[in-house]
């Protein structure tokens, strides 16, 4: 990672490489600021530039050894320490264990990553994980060995506010007095939730929320988006680019599901057999999590039309082009079906996290969406 891959943080990029120009790297800092502002880009960056043999006054070169093996994340002296739990296959977590997956992240990712994409990738989704006891002894013994081959040993220890209260002791006086050359990057999101005796002991570098103009840029360089998505969610990201990132898939995915579920409604609501044969044999393809995906939004965009049924539109958020069709399709959602929507769309929900057969359940479905559609509330009295 070099400082010109990394997103806007003029003013940290430059405090930083100011210490490197000033011989004044202070052994262990504290990166703190929110997720999705490039705290552990930059670090990687930071301590790419500081062992580039061959580095300027603005960027590592990027082609030395040292910066190879770098980007690879793959330098000897470039130790990470991380969140982990115990999984199937791993019974004694610690970080080493898991550095396969943590590199294929941040590579996939371009080092932006957040907690809970990094918990998924290790299959630990409904676990805490936390920076445990073993790795602070491996910490220790890491850095108690001579550096291979760098200038500087680095040792990059990501949600440290996740360090095991009762191991964190164990750093403390190495933190303090570490062996020379040795570089410490703690990151955190969270002041509160860092150690007062950790932070007292580290250089606090501040990273602000990144400006809209600068995600809006950033999500024009990396993903395919068009300016006006890029600028609807960049007013909702609240400065953080895997924030705006994630909303821009859920956009997507939107789009994506309402051209499913439109199609869907209208073949159900002419019961047309073929059109409902061909869906079915579609959405079999689209893999589970689209299936739950279109299923929570096929719920969501029928109790909207509810809400237009009932006069309650102040309810009711959706784009444009789902108005349209929510409010066309609201006469035939009322009192007589919405329960029987919202029971069997769940039902296929619970059935599909389950792995049933996904073509012989939106088959069913579908045919008792033909039915449903069909009933009429009881007329006022
Ligand atoms: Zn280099």
């Amino acid at each position: 990672m070099q400082f010109k891959d990394i997103i806007g943080q003029e003013e940290v990029k430059a405090r930083l490489k100011h210490t490197v120009h000033e011989n004044r790297v202070s052994h262990a800092q504290l990166f703190l600021g929110e997720a999705g502002v490039g705290k552990l880009a930059m670090a990687i960056a930071y301590a790419q530039y500081i062992n580039c043999s061959d580095r300027t006054l603005e960027d590592s070169c990027g082609v030395c050894p040292s910066c190879l093996k770098y980007q690879k994340l793959v330098h000897p002296d470039l130790h990470f320490v991380m969140p982990v739990a115990s999984t199937k296959d791993v019974k004694k977590p610690t970080s080493a264990e898991f550095i396969e997956p943590w590199r294929n992240l941040l590579e996939r990712q371009k080092q932006y990553i957040n907690l809970n994409e990094w918990y998924e990738e290790i299959g630990i989704e409904n676990k805490q994980g936390i920076i445990n006891k073993d790795d602070c002894n491996n910490i220790i013994k890491t850095l108690g060995y001579k550096s291979y081959e760098a200038e500087y040993k680095v040792m990059i220890i990501w949600m440290a506010e996740k360090l095991y209260h009762a191991a964190a002791p164990k750093i403390l006086k190495i933190l303090e007095e570490p062996p020379e050359k040795t570089l410490f990057i703690l990151i955190s999101e969270s002041r509160e939730q860092i150690l007062n005796t950790i932070y007292s002991r580290t250089q606090l570098v501040k990273f602000p929320r990144l400006k809209d103009a600068q995600i809006v840029q950033a999500l024009s360089d990396n993903t395919d988006c068009t300016t006006e998505s890029a600028q609807r969610v960049v007013n909702i990201a609240e400065g953080s680019y895997k924030q705006a990132v994630r909303l821009l898939n859920e956009t997507e995915l939107d789009a994506l599901n309402f051209s499913f579920f439109s199609k869907w409604m209208r073949a159900c609501y002419q019961n047309n057999l073929q059109e409902l044969v061909a869906f079915t044999a579609e959405v079999s393809k689209i893999g589970r999590e689209r299936q739950k995906s279109l299923l929570s939004y096929s719920l969501r965009t029928i109790r909207n039309s509810f809400l237009i049924n009932i006069d309650q539109n102040a309810m009711v958020k959706l784009e444009a082009d789902e108005r349209t069709f929510a409010t066309k399709f609201s006469p035939f959602i009322n009192q007589a079906n919405i329960h029987l929507f919202t029971e069997q769309i769940n039902q296929a929900l619970y059935h599909i996290e389950r792995n049933a057969n996904p073509s012989i359940l939106f088959m069913d479905l579908s045919l008792q969406v033909v039915q449903f559609l069909k009933l009429k509330p009881a007329a006022v009295q």
